[in-house]
């Protein structure tokens, strides 16, 4: 049975109480700075660290702390993000502006990467701070910023798991390399280029290279190993880029990752995962 979030949403206190006892299990406040549990109550929900004198609330240093949002749209939102809704549906429900709803959206997104296989990795890495990380203060992107360097992702899905792994030493260059002179099959959803089996790749992926768009060479009979699927990972991927088909590709690299989580968890309620993901501390990453 999907969580029910009714009860928590009748007042701000309900909703940030329910907040509170998911970050804090066992009712115990963490410092987020040193993660010291003998702390002194403050007005207002909020508590001093009696280890190193820091003042916090129960979502200071977490993601849900990032976003500007009230924890009753968090649990709002949270539950319309879980359903698949678009940013502006959110905001039409919350009567909150796009900006707030789609920065909120991508702290969500940030907290799901961050909880990934090679999330820390990715985090750390040029394009982590192009997403939005800086250590333990993120910044989320907006939705137009562009990305310096197109990244390649692989895509590997074993015994009903799919791993999105980023590939850092490759770019679109590589990809129409192999197409032209190894003729590896790549073929084109929208700004979304993918290709044929690469290593131990079902396919590798990209969105937004104008080199890949404009030059990739058909290869005669053969197409990417992916498109005749009709189960696993790349049709239920395409049939939401369709669906969605504003990804572009400043927001691509998270939007791949929530396709991830989503197949990983698609027999399971994502909200209570979600909601675990928002409260948890925004990593370290020095
Ligand atoms: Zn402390």
């Amino acid at each position: 049975m999907a969580l029910d979030l009714t009860r928590h949403l009748r007042s701000e206190e309900g909703a940030r109480k329910f907040l509170e006892r998911r970050a804090w299990p066992g009712a115990q406040p963490v410092c987020p700075r040193c993660a010291g549990t003998k702390a002194y109550a403050l007005a207002e929900g909020r508590v001093r660290c009696a280890g190193c004198r820091y003042t916090f609330h129960a979502l200071s240093g977490r993601f849900a702390g990032l976003a500007g949002l009230t924890p009753r749209h968090w649990l709002r939102l949270l539950t319309l993000f879980a359903a698949e809704e678009t940013a502006h549906a959110m905001a039409a429900a919350l009567g909150l502006a796009y900006n707030t709803v789609y920065k909120a959206a991508t702290v969500a997104r940030l907290s799901i990467l961050a909880a990934s296989l090679d999330g820390r990795d990715i985090l750390r890495s040029p394009l982590g701070a192009e997403l939005g990380s800086a250590a333990r203060n993120m910044r989320p992107a907006g939705p137009d910023e562009q990305l310096a360097a197109v990244p390649i992702f692989g895509i590997l899905e074993r015994g009903g798991l799919v791993f999105i792994d980023y590939l850092p030493n490759l770019g679109p260059e590589d990809l129409l390399h192999f197409n032209r002179n190894f003729s590896l099959p790549l073929s084109r959803l929208g700004s979304i280029v993918y290709s044929d089996r690469y290593l131990r790749y079902d396919a590798l992926v990209a969105c937004g290279s104008d080199i890949l768009t404009r030059h990739l060479v058909e290869v005669a009979g053969r197409a990417p190993a992916v498109d005749p699927r009709q189960a696993g990972f790349w049709p239920y991927a395409r049939e939401r880029l369709i669906r969605f088909h504003g990804v572009t590709a400043g927001k691509f690299p998270l939007y791949l990752k929530e396709l991830e989580f989503r197949y990983n968890h698609r027999d399971q309620d994502i909200l209570p995962i979600l909601l675990d993901y928002i409260v948890s501390l925004v990593p370290d990453l020095n």
